[in-house]
């Protein structure tokens, strides 16, 4: 039986982008689930959440109960980040250390930088701290996020692959470089949460937009570690406002609750998808 999911993070009403998404997702499972991303607490609030809820059933959809949100869902990341322990390091660094090791990376002679599709990589810096400096910082109360060394990942798992609509793709392990698998404030990053969830809900094929495909690889990489079973993937075509531009949280035009006031219907809203 397939078992999708709409998970929407509730930083903001949906809008034409979502209703698109959801349905999809409805569409194609037998089961369909709903799970709130509410991990950003600065910019995740309780009316958004509830917006979620009466956008998705105006829309005339019904999900099974209970919703899961991810905000409560600690307990579960930490059991996940005890498991990839042997994978993941303490890093240390700040945000401005980071963009500063980049930038001396790309000055040094026939230096360059590796991008991902969220930008630069990490450089590796903490990765090389020696055991008795980790051990020191730590000591000393120092913050850390924690990383995935994702050449060890990479080595102990051998060739991955996942599928996207029918289509066998090789997964590249180090495409994200070494990913943050836990915040310096919370035990949890999307990746880990996404695996974490969608293996405890038992999803089957992960439905979203075309631009988190790349977010496969390195979620199939977590999968394989955790040994958890693989979901099939089915990434789709994304919403473009008329200048040909992803539709953001910002639009207030195109929000669902927005359209609902100016009277449009949801097939209305199906027409103008
Ligand atoms: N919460 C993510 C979003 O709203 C989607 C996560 C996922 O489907 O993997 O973009």
């Amino acid at each position: 039986m397939i078992v999708t999911r709409f998970a929407p993070s509730p930083t903001g009403y949906l809008h034409l982008g979502h209703a698109f998404a959801a349905w999809e997702a409805a569409r194609a499972g037998a089961r369909f689930l709903l799970r709130i991303e509410d991990l950003d607490q600065g910019r995740a609030r309780e009316e958004f959440i509830a917006g979620i809820f009466e956008d998705l059933a105006w829309l005339g959809l019904t999900w099974e109960e209970p919703v899961l949100r991810q905000s409560r869902r600690m307990d579960a990341y930490r059991g996940a980040l005890t498991a990839l322990a042997p994978f993941t390091y303490p890093c240390f660094c700040t945000r401005k250390e980071i963009s500063e090791e980049i930038a001396r990376a790309i000055e040094a002679p026939h230096g360059q930088s590796l991008h991902g599709p969220d930008g630069p990589l990490y450089p590796g810096t903490c990765r090389r701290l020696s055991a008795e400096e980790r051990a020191m910082r730590m000591a000393r109360g120092d913050a850390f996020a924690l990383r995935l060394d994702a050449a060890k990942a990479a080595a102990s798992v051998g060739h991955l692959s996942f599928t996207e609509h029918g289509h066998v793709h090789a997964v590249d392990p180090l495409l994200f470089g070494d990913v943050v698998l836990a915040r310096k404030d919370m035990p949890a990053s999307y990746h880990l949460a996404v695996v974490v969830d969608d293996a405890f809900q038992g999803v089957t094929l992960v439905t979203r937009g075309v631009d988190l495909l790349p977010a496969a690889h390195v979620q199939r990489l977590l999968q394989a570690l955790l040994r958890y079973p693989e979901p099939g993937y089915a990434h789709h075509r994304l919403i473009l406002d008329k200048d040909g531009r992803k539709f953001s949280k910002r639009d207030r035009s195109v929000t669902l609750r927005d359209l609902r006031a100016a009277g449009i219907t949801p097939s209305g809203v199906e027409a103008l998808l």
